[in-house]
């Protein structure tokens, strides 16, 4: 663990009204200060529309969203579709769905760099015309190769000096789709010397010949990022252009095309990415997960994409808690999965109804129940909640519990059901076992119990003590539903990490999903919607799955009980 994560764990126990300091916040206070953008703040969130949002972009959307509300600006959403062979409209409307269940609301401020494409073309003119761009010949191989190292500069193209009307002309022929892919380029003219090597002579545009989404065959040439996301940005007069620290080399370009054109000058802050303990957040990577089957697609739930989290349980208040608490800072580190699972228990302890679910059932018989009874046991829906009053759980004579909660030889410190030892029924009675059922394989398949009619609702009126509750549902009433328990993807904690002539997908854990087919939940879950979210009691969150039928719901479990991270918070807050 870094330091920037003790950081964020003492910033997340102690909840501040006011959003988190941050350095851009900052500059933005400064920049208000000395009315630098006529005390404007405009900011934007600019996905590609290739792949599905993370929880990366998360971060991103939280930020650009929070900062820009905080200061009573807006925020722009732009999609920067600018490379037709990756991106589709299926993005466009999962990345609209998302940013929305996150909670945000770009207010019909929705753009796409692709309706700049007019204006982007103009101003490549007016870069040519003026003596800084030109139109190259060389390959993209030629191009790389010319390039030169850090160490090295580069060499200039020999079409450097093309005189500007042959090079008015070329492009004006790109254009209008004379020559084939790759064949040429525009780049513009800066310095094959500069140290920083997106200055030497960087690529504007490049023919391809691809239909575009949203423009279909209008275009056979397409402007690179660094030529449309500044414009675009320009375009929009966004003030604060916040991004993530790898285009922080980039800026000078970004300057550059601003400065050479006479546009409005947003300006580029750059912020740390959003890295996450057995996780992979890249859209290239995780696009390889759903094409090769490694998961079930972009919202499999053990994926941290935001459909894959919200299908799997997560809140969209959890993500905005845990996004506010890790903040921003100049240096990229690793934040432990541990602490986003923090935040969501934290949240859905608020929010989600108790309710007896068992999975892994083991039949137990109360021999001294009457056989034809049923009675209805008042069960609290949320301790955290007194408005979420109570509900009804049927209790009868043959019940399921949990089948880790019984032991035939008991181990030390195994406090709950085994021969001779009595326990509480959470909501019921207390129950002493009296003997087991074994099949063939000596498997014990049904526990005989009896039960104290004194303990109803879980005490004994002589005082004495159990030690421990345990939950149940009746056997008669129960639900059978199919559960599926999600671990790690990645059995690594950097899954980038591997071995020489291994890639990142040897580190997928092949235990990431088990399905339990037949669980049994207390009658009230037989209609549970999808995406009804609820603590399944003494086991964790659960959320039900859009693959539920009516009275076979299928759940996913969200995140267990136990909080790991803080006992990590606990220790290092000494
Ligand atoms: P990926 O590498 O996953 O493809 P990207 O940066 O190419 O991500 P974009 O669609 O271009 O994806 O991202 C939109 C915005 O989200 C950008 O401003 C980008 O900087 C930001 N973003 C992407 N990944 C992260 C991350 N891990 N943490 C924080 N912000 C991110
Ligand atoms: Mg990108």
């Amino acid at each position: 663990m870094n330091s920037s994560n003790l950081t964020a764990a003492s910033t997340a126990s102690t909840p501040n009204a006011t959003s988190p300091s941050n350095f851009i916040r900052e500059i933005i206070i400064r920049d208000l200060e000395t009315n630098k953008f006529g005390g404007r703040v405009q900011t934007r969130f600019p996905p590609e529309p290739n792949g599905y949002l993370h929880l990366g972009h998360a971060k991103s959307i939280c930020l650009n969203f929070g900062l820009a509300a905080e200061f009573g600006g807006h925020t722009n959403l732009r999609f920067d579709d600018t490379n037709p062979e990756k991106e589709e409209q299926e993005y466009v409307d999962s990345i609209l769905r998302d940013v929305r269940w996150l909670g945000f609301d770009w207010e019909g401020r929705l753009f796409y760099a692709s309706d700049y494409f007019d204006q982007l073309y103009a101003w490549a003119v007016q870069l040519v015309k003026a003596g800084k761009a030109y139109v190259c010949d060389l390959s993209a191989e030629e191009i790389r190769k010319s390039r030169g190292t850090l160490t090295e500069p580069g060499t200039n193209s020999p079409y450097r000096d093309r005189p500007v009307e042959e090079n008015l002309n070329l492009l004006e022929r790109m254009r209008a789709g004379e020559f084939p892919d790759g064949s040429r380029t525009l780049r513009a003219k800066i310095d094959m010397a500069s140290p920083n090597l997106n200055m030497r002579d960087p690529v504007m545009y490049r023919i391809l010949h691809a239909e575009h989404h949203r423009t279909g065959k209008k275009w056979c040439i397409y402007p690179l990022y660094d030529f449309a996301h500044g414009q675009s940005d320009s375009l929009e007069q966004v003030t604060h252009s916040v991004c993530t620290l790898e285009f922080e080399d980039h800026r000078p370009l970004y300057n550059w095309f601003i400065e050479q054109l006479g546009i409005f000058h947003s300006q580029q802050i750059e912020f740390d990415r959003l890295n996450l303990t057995y996780t992979l957040l890249s859209k290239r990577k995780l696009l390889q997960l759903v094409d090769e089957g490694h998961v079930r697609g972009w919202d499999d739930p053990r994926m941290p994409t935001l459909s894959g989290v919200r299908r799997r349980g997560y809140t969209p208040e959890a993500l905005r808690n845990f996004c506010a608490a890790i903040g921003v800072s100049k240096t990229n580190g690793t934040i432990e999965l541990a602490m986003l699972e923090h935040f969501l228990r934290e949240d859905l302890n608020r929010r989600a109804s108790r309710v007896m679910a068992v999975l892994r059932p083991l039949k137990v018989v109360i021999d001294n129940y009457p056989e034809e009874r049923v009675e209805q046991m008042e069960a609290v829906n949320n301790p955290e909640d007194a408005s979420a009053g109570t509900r009804t759980v049927p209790f009868s004579r043959v019940l399921y519990i949990e089948r880790d909660d019984f032991r035939e030889d008991p181990p030390k410190q195994f406090y709950r059901l085994s021969p001779g030892r009595e326990v509480r029924l959470r909501y019921g009675y207390f129950i002493t076992c009296t003997g087991v059922v074994k099949d063939a394989n000596a498997e014990v398949v049904e526990v005989h119990c009896t039960y104290d009619p004194a303990t109803r609702g879980g005490n004994a009126p002589d005082g004495r003590k159990v030690k421990s509750t345990i939950h149940w549902v009746s056997a008669a009433h129960a639900i059978s539903a199919e559960v599926r328990i999600y671990d790690n993807l990645f059995l690594k904690e950097n899954p980038n990490e591997v071995e020489d002539g291994k890639d990142w997908t040897s580190n997928l854990n092949p235990n990431s999903l088990e399905i339990l087919s037949d669980a049994k939940l207390e009658p009230s879950l037989a209609n549970a919607q999808p995406g009804a979210r609820y603590q399944f009691e003494r086991l964790g969150y659960f959320c039900a799955d859009p693959d539920s039928k009516p009275g076979a719901p299928v759940f996913n479990r969200t995140v267990a009980l136990k909080d790991t991270w803080a006992k990590v918070e606990k220790r290092t807050r000494g």
